[in-house]
């Protein structure tokens, strides 16, 4: 029924009327215990929550944001990204069952699934990181329980045509999952898309200050939901009332920032796309990038977060890059108001596919700066990386 755009039902939520006079913010309720006046009022579950862990005024306002804007039943918080996948891969996967994914999934992902899960008796393939909609179908065996898909993939930033996933594993009964990170929730809705769950790194965009650790999980599905549910109350996780009153502030804006933020990448992308420094800009928005259809059918929107495959150097010459750069801050994570930089060749040393890169892999993130600034400021990065390739 929502007929208002997105960024208006997010300043929308905090205005409802109906409850007399209050702040427009909910309060920051820091609580482990809740007091009730009566023995029948503590026996009300209508009467709200009885004990801190099952949130409060924030993290339920929170949820139920996130929940509108992915399309969803219910949004769950956990304490962080890394949690809103690891939960449903608890949830919903049991030993004897495959998982697959690519070889271009979060790190961290990989290193759950490849330790904790295996440990578990659940197995998973790495399928190469272009692989396609028809690869990862061709993939499914009768073990096969759930496929994880990221799209754009992390840091080579590979598309897959999700709903095509979607829609060949519903019919054979296996749950997809999708890490909805790099969408905000905002720019793709993968449950409109027939997947069974969508995560996100609140950490990122909907935090959007760098300042939050969090992970959501919107699920529509009765029986995911409560196996989801179940998994949360049995492991205790929670996330603290100031975080969630932080991540709710942060949410107000993100359609703004992202979109901001997105115009300022494409600036960023199409400059360093032109440099002779440069051989790719992994950046599906780019016109000419890998997977810019698929963007282009799926996405109304676009994260400032990219990958440049310079032509050679190393990880020396990768340094060089960074030392020389002062607005661009070097560090991990991403979504914030501020630009961030790493080099990630390392990275790819994990993979059971390592790709072939003509040269250093470097991510960027861009934030809210003028952009102007930012490419004054990787015009001197560029010239230091040149300076340390002709080094004999
Ligand atoms: C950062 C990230 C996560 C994990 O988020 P944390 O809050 O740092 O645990 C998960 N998935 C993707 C794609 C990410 O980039």
């Amino acid at each position: 029924m929502p007929t208002h755009s997105d960024r208006t039902r997010l300043i929308a939520s905090a205005t409802r009327r109906g409850q007399g006079r209050r702040p427009v913010n909910p309060p920051l309720e820091r609580a482990s215990t809740m007091l009730s006046d009566t023995a029948g009022v503590m026996r009300d579950e209508a009467a709200g929550p009885t004990y801190g862990l099952s949130g409060t005024s924030a993290a339920r306002a929170l949820r139920h944001a996130l929940a509108d804007l992915e399309g969803a039943a219910e949004a769950f918080l956990v304490p962080s990204g890394l949690a809103a996948v690891t939960v449903p891969l608890l949830a919903l996967l049991r030993p004897g069952d495959e998982v697959i994914t690519t070889d271009a999934v979060y790190g961290p992902t990989r290193r759950f699934l490849s330790r904790y899960q295996a440990a578990r008796g659940v197995t998973t393939r790495f399928l190469p990181a272009d692989a396609g909609a028809a690869d990862v179908v061709a993939g499914l065996t009768g073990r096969t329980r759930l496929v994880l898909m990221e799209s754009p993939a992390s840091l080579t930033f590979e598309m897959v045509d999700v709903a095509a996933v979607a829609r060949a594993c519903r019919a054979r009964g296996v749950l997809t999952v999708v890490d909805n990170t790099w969408a905000a929730g905002l720019a793709y809705r993968p449950l409109a898309h027939g997947v069974d769950v969508s995560v996100q790194a609140v950490t990122k965009y909907v935090g959007g200050h760098s300042d939050v650790l969090m992970g959501s999980i919107a699920v529509d599905d009765p029986a995911c939901r409560r196996a989801i549910g179940d998994v949360i109350e049995d492991l205790g996780w929670h996330v603290s009332p100031d975080d969630a009153w932080l991540a709710l502030r942060g949410l107000r804006t993100l359609p703004l920032r992202y979109a901001e933020q997105a115009r300022s990448a494409l600036v960023v992308a199409e400059w360093l796309q032109g440099r002779p420094e440069v051989s790719r800009v992994l950046y599906p928005p780019l016109p000419g990038a890998a997977g810019h259809d698929l963007w282009t059918r799926d996405f109304s929107g676009a994260a400032s977060l990219m990958g440049v495959v310079m032509k050679g150097g190393d990880g020396a010459a990768g340094a060089a890059f960074l030392d020389a750069l002062t607005l661009f801050g070097l560090g991990y994570s991403w979504g914030g108001f501020e630009s961030l930089i790493t080099c990630e060749t390392h990275q790819m040393a994990y993979r059971a596919h390592p790709p072939a890169l003509e040269g250093e892999l470097i991510r960027l993130h861009v934030g809210l700066e003028d952009p102007a600034d930012l490419i004054a400021d990787l015009e001197h990065g560029l010239a230091a990386f040149a300076a340390a390739l002709t080094v004999p």
